[in-house]
């Protein structure tokens, strides 16, 4: 490891290992610290991606591929349940153990240096507040790294972007409780996702049956925060299994918060870079923050390389730019689609359910489905099916 690069990334997720890969690609020394031993583990995740959003990033491969995706069904609080096709945008559930392995061995052989088991627990500062590199703990040694450029991709709880100066508080409103189990022994429809909603099972969220081959799933549920202050998503969660799955045998069980708010209004400050959750790029209706992550990283990743080789770091704010342009405007409708969902009440969601139900499946094309809902809730559902898989 030397002594000095010219970006560090914080963070090997999906958001810090897709940055390091294209700014090391674009031309740019870069250091990528991992805090944990192994990149991809633990997994805190329901691990649902869209085929189209893997492509951009690497091709799909069956090692870290546990399902195929062509159907999602729509649970309604009554359990009224509407089966979407939705083969012409293939999705998957992944193994992001592997996944995301791959994708730091992706900037590896990029040129990025990856290093686990390192802990970054300050930045280097100049007498301006500007980040210079950062304090780590590498293998228990303590060390001073610097750089031009720092990259926070340090999760949901991310500390890194308030050392550099950027406030990236996520309103309590906006952030979703989140518990997960995967569950064994039972046979699941290896090519469906399952979404329930209602206030019963999920209020502010969702809870979903993402399956893992045919006897695994990831079992989850997000609940407003404000929600999980009177019971907590592990309880929702605790209840449906009982009902549901009773005699199921659980793996492992997660629990984290999800960002689900707009982007965070700065991205960029004192040479530091937020991305991914770090970032609140997460897409606020569904929650998947896996392929958004991926692609702030590489637009992040490509701004730093560019404005270190141009010796412009004045241009470090075109990330923000970029990032509104490609994603930022789309989740700020999603925001707002978020919050006209949120408001919609249990037997409303039936009545819809009700009507979407009696149509073949084949007529079941978001123009018919929203034609149906506006009939009977003027401001509900504009692309549900699409936003829910990224
Ligand atoms: C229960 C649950 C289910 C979810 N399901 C889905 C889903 O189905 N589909 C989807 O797309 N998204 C899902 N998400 C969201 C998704 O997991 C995140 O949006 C995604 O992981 C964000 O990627 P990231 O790279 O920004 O952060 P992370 O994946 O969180 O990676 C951050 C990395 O930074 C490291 N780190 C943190 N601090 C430091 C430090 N100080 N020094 C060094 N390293 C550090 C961490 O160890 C971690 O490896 C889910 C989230 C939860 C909680």
């Amino acid at each position: 490891m030397k002594k000095e690069y010219d970006i560090i990334v914080v963070g090997a997720g999906p958001a810090g290992s897709t940055a390091a890969r294209y700014a090391a690609k674009n031309g740019a020394s870069v250091l990528l610290l991992e805090k944990d031993r192994d990149v991809g583990y633990p997994v805190r995740c329901g691990e649902a991606v869209s085929h189209e959003g893997v492509l951009q990033f690497i091709e799909p491969d069956q090692k870290w591929i546990a399902s195929t995706i062509t159907k999602m069904n729509f649970i309604s609080p009554s359990n009224i349940k509407i089966t979407m096709p939705i083969d012409r945008n293939i999705g998957y559930v992944l193994e992001r153990r592997i996944f995301d392995y791959e994708l730091a061995k992706l900037a590896a052989n990029n040129g990025a240096e990856v290093v686990t088991k390192a802990y970054v627990y300050d930045l280097l500062k100049n007498e301006n507040g500007v980040a210079i590199g950062v304090k780590a703990l590498i293998k228990d040694e303590k060390v001073e790294i610097k750089s031009k450029v720092v990259i926070a991709a340090d999760g949901v709880e991310s500390r890194v972007g308030k050392w550099g100066g950027i406030d990236t508080t996520c309103h309590i409103r906006d952030m979703e409780s989140c518990a997960q189990v995967t569950v064994s022994g039972i046979n699941f429809d290896d090519d469906t996702l399952d979404l329930y909603f209602g206030k019963k099972t999920s209020p502010g969220g969702y809870l979903w049956i993402f399956p893992k081959g045919k006897n695994s799933a990831n079992i989850g549920i997000g609940v407003s925060v404000e929600e999980a202050k009177n019971k907590s998503a592990i309880s929702y969660l605790n209840d449906f299994l009982e009902k549901q799955f009773p005699n199921a045998s659980l793996l492992t069980r997660i629990a984290g918060g999800v960002p689900c708010a707009k982007p965070n209004k700065v991205m960029v400050k004192n040479n530091v870079m937020l991305v991914g959750d770090a970032a609140h790029q997460v897409n606020p209706v569904s929650g998947g923050g896996i392929i958004t992550g991926m692609i702030g990283g590489m637009i992040a990743g490509e701004v730093a390389a560019d404005s270190i080789l141009k010796n412009d770091l004045q241009n470090l704010k075109d990330y923000g730019v970029k990032f509104q342009k490609r994603l930022g405007w789309r989740h700020e409708i999603f925001y707002n689609f978020k919050n006209v969902f949120g408001g919609i009440k249990d037997e409303s969601m039936d009545t819809i359910a009700e009507a979407i139900v009696k149509l073949p499946i084949e007529d079941r094309t978001l123009a018919a489905i929203f034609r149906k809902a506006l009939w009977r809730e003027p401001s509900l559902i504009i692309d549900v099916a699409k936003v829910f898989i990224n």
